[in-house]
């Protein structure tokens, strides 16, 4: 995805992908800036701990409590820090690293684009209480949604989300547990569905599909998963993460290009990339 778009703003770039142990992040981030990279992306479980390596956060870091885009900026001959890419010949060796969050846009536009849900007011059952489902909750919660109901299979962390939002958005309404109504959206933010024989993220001993309007499942490969066929043949409209990673991503290149992100030309390659790893792709590193 980065490549392509990479390639159609002609920049003479290249996205690698390098599997840094959490215990050598700072490291790493000070190797990119030495070596002058453009700027970097951070996955599970590097999004928190950097929070903590950057030198300066932007805003969209601050409010969302978590780092999934560094830009490498140095001073201009005014002494105005700068992205890399306005230095067209040698950048100063002074540097400094910059820490963006841009999945909170991202998973709203999604929704938005690919189900059509209008969020304000909406009312949205959240499972997974883990990074990414902490980073939703707190975009739904900014975004005014009407009632909120988190659920966790570790509740306590459902809860600290909850006493989150009761601090930063007094006037949302959150609960920890299932409906006992009908929803506007069902969000999947667990990792269940990533493997074929997983268990449906939601108790439907607690809460039946029939009573959601829209899935959105996190997961993209499958594109497919267990949860949306499910919601399919519970009469609900569904979509797949892909809208989630293709805006992140998006964001992060116009971030570090300070060109405008040839979303389509990313989402073919996206799309062509999950498909051909459905095939050959081992599980990734985690080290969480
Ligand atoms: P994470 O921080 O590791 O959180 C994992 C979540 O899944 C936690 O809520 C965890 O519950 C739950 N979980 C894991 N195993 C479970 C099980 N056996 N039964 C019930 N719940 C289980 O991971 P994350 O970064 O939030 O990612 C969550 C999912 O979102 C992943 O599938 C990831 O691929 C996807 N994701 C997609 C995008 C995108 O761009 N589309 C971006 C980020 C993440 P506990 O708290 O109880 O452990």
């Amino acid at each position: 995805m980065q490549n392509a778009g990479i390639a159609a703003l002609r920049l003479n770039w290249r996205y690698l992908a390098f599997d840094v142990h959490p215990d050598h992040l700072r490291a790493a981030i000070n190797g990119a800036k030495a070596m002058k990279f453009i700027g970097l992306n951070l996955t599970v479980p590097h999004k928190l701990l950097a929070l903590r390596m950057v030198d300066e956060l932007d805003p969209s870091a601050k409010t969302w409590g978590a780092v999934n885009t560094i830009r490498f900026e140095a001073p201009d001959p005014q002494g105005r820090w700068q992205p890399l890419v306005e230095f067209a010949d040698e950048v100063p060796d002074e540097m400094r690293a910059v820490g963006f969050n841009t999945d909170a846009d991202a998973v709203a536009r999604a929704l938005r684009e690919d189900l059509g849900t209008e969020l304000r007011n909406a009312s949205v059952l959240l499972l997974g209480a883990g990074g990414a489902g902490r980073v939703a909750a707190l975009k739904l919660a900014s975004e005014a949604v009407g009632r909120l109901f988190l659920v966790n299979r570790t509740m306590k962390k459902a809860e600290q989300i909850a006493d989150a939002i009761r601090q930063r958005f007094p006037r949302q309404e959150v609960a920890v547990g299932y409906p006992q109504t009908q929803v506007d959206l069902v969000i999947n933010a667990t990792s269940l569905g990533l493997k074929p024989e997983d268990a449906l993220p939601v108790d439907e001993k607690h809460f039946s599909l029939r009573r959601a309007r829209a899935v959105y499942d996190l997961i993209y490969r499958p594109a497919e998963t267990s949860l949306m066929k499910a919601a399919k043949a519970a009469g609900c409209r569904t979509a797949n993460g892909v809208g989630m990673l293709l805006h992140q991503g998006a964001k992060a290149l116009e971030i570090w290009s300070g060109k405008s992100p040839p979303i389509e030309v990313m989402r073919g390659a996206l799309e062509e990339a999950i498909n051909d790893s459905m095939t050959s792709d081992p599980v990734p590193t985690r080290y969480d």
